[in-house]
């Protein structure tokens, strides 16, 4: 990781301007930005699309399509089947550990890629559950945000059918998401597992991960935290936090493409006791002995189960070159400016024109995102993207304003909020 001094935003005293100067704050915030440079690495840069969507789907590298001809020509082209032996089994472990050291304060031997976020969640979740309920048979609830992505919500319901447990459901503000008093009044002697998202899909709401592990834990619960909206934005700090169990995307912040395989991470200290329900050949102790029954392997390949995604695993390690370069603090630094500057046009030129904000305004309770709210903004979204203003729309009304670090400049983000303005004054 970089040892880089995080950058001082603070000190662009831009955000003091009348709002008439915007411009002229954006233009300072993207020359004081030490992260600037970065953004040429980015296929697409050079246009004049906005692109507020990297928290969704990040843009590719451009150093991502002569790394991804390569393995076609000299790896997979020229090694053949070799490739295996030399490499590529142990790619998942090995990019996993990248990501574990870059973004979420794990010591190695804890993440491997495997399946989908999906799939991922479901092995960890079953294998948690089934682990608390051998110990303590009274354990038999699942806690869950109502508004948790609904990959999440569907897969709660389905093992607690599968297993005879049961579901709480934690209601939640939308605007926000599972915090500490709700967690407290969620959790106790017949909770088995919490599944929590770190930085909510919706509405951008930044959990206090050690906070909330530990209440979790107190309350004798196992935590599987889904880091998709947070890997590669937020600091993370698994390890510090005590934390069981953790999934997260590689196709948001980390810009692995289009359905790039999930990460799982479980503390060393529960490898051993944990057994994941798709028993597969790859997860096996000696894959290649083809032996009669299967016995897991020891440490993190007991999470895997069939041929790892090689070629969808590639792209991803040019955003781990770029973060280890920027280093997460910095990138930190520059997504609260990002968000930050967002709120302030916003106020100036949205909240005019009727639009609210379905985020927390406290830069420390926010991740990478601001949603905006506005009765008409499934139609705003729809006319944005004819004119290359790319956001998401969320039901019930929200714009999600994307702002992935490496990728985004101030100037971006203006441009992009001002088509807003456009967009929401011809659709009101
Ligand atoms: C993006 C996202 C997912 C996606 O899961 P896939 O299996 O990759 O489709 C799951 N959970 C959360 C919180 C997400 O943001």
């Amino acid at each position: 990781m970089s040892t880089d001094p995080t950058p001082d935003f603070g000190s662009v005293d831009a955000l003091q301007v009348p709002r008439a100067s915007f411009e002229a704050q954006a233009s300072a915030l993207d020359a004081d930005d030490p992260l600037a440079h970065h953004r040429s690495a980015f296929v697409g840069a050079e246009t004049a699309l906005v692109y507020f969507d990297g928290n969704s789907l990040g843009r590719p590298p451009r150093a991502t399509a002569d790394r991804l001809a390569r393995f076609v020509t000299e790896e997979w082209g020229g090694r053949l089947i070799r490739g295996w032996d030399e490499q590529w089994m142990q790619l998942p472990f090995a990019i996993g550990d990248r990501i574990a050291a870059l973004t979420l304060g794990a010591a190695s031997g804890q993440t491997v890629i495997g399946d989908s976020t999906t799939v991922l969640l479901y092995k960890l979740l079953r294998a948690a559950l089934d682990a608390q309920m051998n110990l303590d048979p009274q354990r038999v609830e699942i806690v869950v945000g109502r508004d948790d992505f609904p990959t999440d919500r569907y897969l709660v319901e389905g093992i607690a059918a599968e297993r005879g447990a049961r579901v709480v459901w934690v209601d939640v503000d939308t605007s926000r998401g599972v915090d500490a008093d709700l967690l407290r009044a969620a959790v106790g002697d017949r909770t088995a597992v919490v599944l929590l998202s770190h930085v909510s899909y919706r509405s951008g709401y930044l959990a206090d991960g050690a906070g909330l592990t530990r209440i979790a834990h107190d309350a004798g619960a196992l935590v599987l935290w889904d880091l998709c909206h947070s890997a590669g934005s937020v600091p993370i700090e698994l390890d510090a936090w005590g934390a069981d169990l953790a999934v997260g995307c590689t196709y948001k912040y980390l810009n692995g493409g289009p359905g790039s395989p999930a990460f799982a991470y479980v503390a060393a200290r529960h490898q051993h006791a944990l057994t994941q329900p798709v028993q597969g050949w790859m997860g096996a102790a000696d894959v290649f002995s083809m032996g009669p029954v299967y016995r897991p392997a020891d440490g993190m390949r007991r999470f895997l189960s069939g041929t790892p995604p090689v070629l969808a695993m590639i792209a991803m390690q040019d955003t781990l070159d770029l973060l280890e370069e920027a280093g997460i603090d910095a990138v930190r630094a520059k997504s609260v400016a990002l968000t930050e500057f967002a709120v302030r046009v916003a106020d100036g030129i949205l909240s005019p024109l009727g639009v609210t904000f379905a985020s927390p305004r406290d830069a420390a309770e926010r991740g990478g995102h601001v949603t905006l709210s506005h009765p008409a903004m499934r139609a705003v979204t729809a006319r944005l993207w004819q004119g290359d203003v790319i956001p998401d729309y969320r039901d019930p009304h929200g714009l999600r304003i994307g702002l992935s670090p490496l990728s985004t400049s101030f100037a971006e983000t203006l441009t992009g909020l001002r088509a807003v303005a456009d967009a929401v004054r011809a659709e009101s």
